[in-house]
């Protein structure tokens, strides 16, 4: 038997901070980061006598999360305590939900090899975050940071209908462009505001029993993830091939290494001992407070892409890609209202950007330059200011030390020649310098007035405006 004879199956609990402008139970801030210890107060230190409340915005932004993940919204729900004992976690249990979750049964449609594919959403809860240990550069030990104790999360759980590293990957990406679109999380997931407990099992194709699970916790990277799903496969396939068995265990995944560690065994599963938070009310939702929420949820990716098909006549791919990302579809949007040419807007996203974007590692929401630069790029060229190849350079510029694109071409001396006399100039020296691609033009081969004309952008540094050189050159040759 070898890998192909084997199926792997994934499923995925992702968590995701609110951007709530308050904590879940008391009014600390959110924010990421802060000298430790200076977003607290008693209740989210938990000292005792201190009682949480509700933040009712908590509840919003996960129905908001559960409407656009189509998934069925609770009218009873409540808060349970998970009991365990860590040092970031100052009360010994987590406030969560257990049996009454505020969304369930939901879908998120994804693109795949085969075509479109529903992941199953199994439930999105809410519940708080721990506080963060941070290791004492003196040695002596940890010491604890509490400004993330009690900041609000969804847990967005799914069923294990997930197949590839690459489904997992298009899921997390779409998930993560929802959540930025309807405005409930940053999901920056270099500050772990979005992460990732990836379950892997592998079984024989055609198998109907799913295998046994390990599961990596606190995956927040894309690429971790992909690695890290293809080595646990491997890992689980090559223990059942040399006849062992797969332990149903918590692992780590260390990328310097690209392996993973046991952090737990079942030996030791926890017994969480759930039960209904006596300190916190039961929440009940009216038909009419979720109607609410649903008519004010912002424009999702799927009706963005509906109107690039149809309102700008945009290819269906280019569609998915410039909606792929809230960031990308501002740009678009953004941009394309400055020049009114929306069709080289999505040019200049789908092939200079994607592949600086590539190039650099970054993601949409860390591109450097504003949707108005952009727009003004593209103005510069329909107005015949710069050329193409030069706006190509002006872009590079925009990632590395962006500003408005015409000071760009100022200051470095890039606006187009378009003068008649500087341009006839340009011609006749290569004309008079390349004899031979003149004879061939003349033999018939038309291929020498394409090598004209490069040469006469390569005297010009690109700047001479291409239409007038073709011009100038059919009409000198053909004289
Ligand atoms: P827990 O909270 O103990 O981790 P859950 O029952 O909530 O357990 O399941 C966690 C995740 O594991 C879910 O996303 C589910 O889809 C996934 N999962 C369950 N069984 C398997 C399996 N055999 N292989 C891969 N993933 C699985
Ligand atoms: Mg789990
Ligand atoms: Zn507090």
């Amino acid at each position: 038997m070898s890998r192909e004879d084997y199926e792997i199956v994934m499923g995925l609990e992702v968590h995701a901070e609110l951007s709530t402008k308050t904590k879940i139970f008391c009014s600390c801030p959110t924010e990421f980061g802060g000298e430790p210890n200076t977003h607290c107060c008693p209740v989210c230190m938990a000292m005792p006598g201190t009682l949480p409340v509700l933040n009712e915005k908590v509840v919003e932004y996960a129905i908001k999360a559960g409407i656009a993940t189509n998934c069925e919204i609770a009218r009873n729900s409540k808060n349970d305590r998970k009991n365990y004992f860590y040092p970031d976690l100052p009360k010994a249990y987590q406030i969560s939900q257990f049996d009454m979750p505020l969304c369930e049964k939901g879908y998120v449609e994804i693109e795949t090899e085969e075509g479109k594919k529903k992941i199953r959403l199994t439930r999105i809860h809410i519940e708080e975050d721990a506080g963060k240990l941070n290791h004492d550069e003196y040695g002596r030990g940890s010491l604890v940071d509490l400004n993330r104790a009690g900041v609000p999360l969804i847990e967005i759980v799914s069923e294990p209908d997930l197949r590839t590293a690459k489904e997992v990957e298009s899921y997390l990406r779409k998930l993560k462009s929802i959540l930025e679109y309807i405005e409930v999380s940053d999901c920056k997931m270099q500050e772990g505001s979005l992460r990732a407990d990836v379950n892997v099992s592998v079984r024989k194709k055609g198998a109907t029993e799913f295998g046994t699970r390990t599961e990596m916790k606190n995956m927040n990277s894309f690429k971790s993830i992909v690695r890290a799903i293809e080595y646990e496969a491997d890992r689980q396939i090559d223990v059942l091939e040399n006849g062992g068995k797969i332990d149903q265990e918590t692992l780590r995944w260390d990328d310097v290494s690209g392996k993973t560690f046991s952090m737990r065994d079942k030996e030791d599963a926890q017994d969480y001992r759930y039960f209904p938070d006596p300190d916190l009310l039961a929440i009940k939702m009216s038909d009419e407070y979720i109607e609410e929420i649903r008519k004010n949820l912002p424009e999702l990716p799927e009706s963005r892409k509906k109107r690039y098909i149809e309102e700008i006549g945009l290819p269906e791919y280019d569609a998915n890609l410039l909606t792929a990302s809230k960031y990308l579809s501002n740009l678009f949007e953004g941009a394309s209202a400055i020049c009114n040419n929306p069709k080289a807007v999505s040019n200049w996203i789908m092939t200079d950007i994607t592949k600086e974007l590539n190039e650099r590692e970054l993601e949409p929401d860390q591109i450097p330059f504003t949707a108005e630069q952009l727009g003004n790029l593209v103005v510069l060229i329909d107005k015949g200011t710069i050329s193409s190849s030069i706006a190509k350079k002006v872009l590079v510029e925009l990632f590395e030390n962006p500003k408005d694109p015409m000071k760009i071409v100022e200051s470095k001396g890039w606006i187009q020649i378009s003068d008649e006399g500087a341009i006839k100039e340009v011609v006749l020296k290569v004309l008079q310098n390349n004899v031979q691609s003149v004879a061939d033009y003349k033999a018939g081969k038309d291929k020498a007035l394409g090598f004209l004309v490069g040469q006469a952008m390569k005297e010009t540094k690109g700047k001479a405006n291409p239409g007038m050189l073709n011009k100038m050159f059919l009409e000198e040759l053909n004289k």
